[in-house]
């Protein structure tokens, strides 16, 4: 397919709950957007969200980043859509925000040409729905008390936790949730780097035991430290979920051969689009390590392709997909349909949404 124009855009909503991690608080989501035109008119979407905290690209970066791919891909023809990114000029380093973006928005396009929803053109059989968790950001027990009741009133029955900022408070806090909530809910804690080894190795077993049940404990310590991480998998009594530790496909097989958690979070923001994301997909599923399909804070393109791929992919286990319910607005049109804590990709070709492209 012949690509003939390029267009970027921003697409701005505000939250209707703030969303807070141990690294960092979010008031409005915005999204860089874009869109991709081929030669016969048909149109494929990308975004993607700059999240500095954790990927390190800034919003300059990624913006100079998809000036760079847009320029070369304008008039280019791609054929080979998995590996468009490997004929990129030689010593050019691009951010993987930026390539996530536009592998997703050619993906969308091939998609759309073959008249096939995502999750068929992937290679899917069946559309299996998706149950996501709920986050629950990290705050002070009882205001995680009340959210968790929300959520639970509202259908979740798996709430992810947001911990790391203090490992006293932090029992604190998941006991809050746990004595108000009640044990049918199942806990996803994710500490987002925030112990030391001496104290994850003090919390894990504790919260086990006195808070499960629990499906996984996730990052517990810095993404650098898989040494770190190793050992506290031989202690752990519930799976560990490496994330920062596995940002690309090279680190999540270093995770894999160090054996430095029980399972991966998965995001194509990190792995860099699509494509690569399916590379570590399959290389869990190789090894039998199950994978939890996240994202970014976002509910765009990217978010709705990951969608798509968890819909369809053996390795992933969990899903951890709601963006969208701290949204004050959904600020598109088309795409996934949310009922409660399900998600269901559509019949419609491509990712089957449009997205705006105004005010960049
Ligand atoms: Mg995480």
């Amino acid at each position: 397919m012949k690509i003939q124009n390029t267009a970027l855009g921003l697409m701005r909503t505000p939250l209707r709950i703030p969303f807070k991690t141990a690294l960092r608080t979010v008031t409005e989501l915005e999204e860089i957007t874009l869109q991709i035109v081929d030669s016969e008119g048909m149109v494929g979407w990308g975004s993607v969200v700059p999240t500095p905290a954790i990927t390190g690209d800034t919003e300059e970066t990624i913006r100079s980043d998809l000036a760079f791919l847009l320029g070369h891909l304008r008039r280019q023809s791609v054929d080979d859509v998995w590996n468009w990114s490997n004929n990129l000029p030689a010593g050019k380093n691009v951010s993987r925000s930026a390539l996530c973006a536009v592998d997703v928005a050619l993906h969308d396009l091939c998609a759309r040409r073959a008249g096939q929803p995502l999750w068929k053109w992937l290679g899917g059989e069946t559309n299996r729905p998706l149950s996501t968790n709920m986050t629950i950001s990290v705050d002070a027990p009882e205001v995680m008390a009340k959210r968790a009741l929300e959520a639970v009133q509202a259908g979740f029955s798996a709430l992810k936790i947001k911990v790391g900022l203090d490992a006293e408070l932090d029992r604190q806090r998941v006991v809050a949730v746990r004595k108000t909530v009640g044990e049918k809910v199942t806990f996803r804690l994710d500490a987002n780097q925030g112990w030391s080894e001496d104290e994850a190795r003090a919390l894990i077993p504790w919260f086990a035991e006195k808070c499960g049940p629990i499906d996984f404990i996730e990052q517990p310590v810095k993404a650098d430290q898989i040494e770190s991480l190793a050992r506290l998998v031989q202690i752990s009594p519930v799976p560990l979920v490496a994330d920062e530790s596995a940002m690309s496909f090279e680190q999540a097989a270093l995770v894999i051969e160090k054996k430095a958690a029980h399972a991966l979070s998965v995001k194509l923001i990190k792995a860099g689009g699509l494509g690569r994301a399916r590379a570590i997909l399959d290389l869990a599923a190789q090894h039998n390590v199950p994978c939890l399909m996240s994202c970014m804070f976002e509910v765009g393109a990217g978010f709705q392709a990951a969608a798509h791929l968890a819909a369809i992919h053996p390795a992933v286990r969990w899903v951890d997909l709601d963006s969208m319910e701290f949204l004050s607005r959904v600020p598109y049109s088309g795409g996934v349909v949310f009922n409660g804590s399900e998600l269901r990709c559509g019949q419609e070709p491509g990712l089957g949404l449009a997205l705006p492209l105004n005010g960049f």
